[in-house]
């Protein structure tokens, strides 16, 4: 599991060529707080300071373009983000089934997939359904 103690938004921002906007640490500062993936309207109610709906969507698109922030996408309906602070390396996500949460899980390698001829791989998404260690842990 990824974890973010010694990590803070104005480093993260420093740390891309990225300026410190309120905006974008308080997005940042949201989902290092929460300490697991977020959804957009998650993030939105997180979030100390209520920015208008032009200044988030302006930062949140920066923070994912230059992947300060990535994608996890569950199902088409369901699509969560989480902070990057791993920068451009691949990793899988564990979806709880049952508190609908989504963590990153390091130290796994992506599987190879042998592809046909003439095939491209742009990215390959592993996610890992079950239940984390709070539902786990409560069942009885
Ligand atoms: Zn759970
Ligand atoms: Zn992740």
């Amino acid at each position: 599991m990824i974890e973010h103690q010694n990590t803070n938004p104005q480093e993260l921002l420093h740390s891309h060529q990225l300026k410190s906007t309120a905006c974008r640490e308080g997005i940042l500062q949201a989902m290092l707080d929460v300490r697991e993936a977020l959804s957009e309207h998650e993030i939105r109610t997180h979030l100390s300071v209520d920015f208008d709906r032009t200044t988030f969507y302006r930062s949140f698109k920066t923070l994912l373009e230059h992947q300060l922030i990535h994608k996890i996408v569950l199902d088409p309906q369901k699509i969560k983000y989480a902070v990057h602070t791993h920068r451009g390396s691949e990793h899988a996500h564990f979806y709880c089934e049952q508190c609908d949460s989504v963590r990153c899980v390091d130290g796994i390698h992506m599987p190879v997939v042998p592809l046909p001829e003439g095939y491209l791989i742009h990215h390959t998404d592993l996610i890992i359904r079950g239940l984390c260690h709070n539902c786990n842990t409560n069942v009885s």
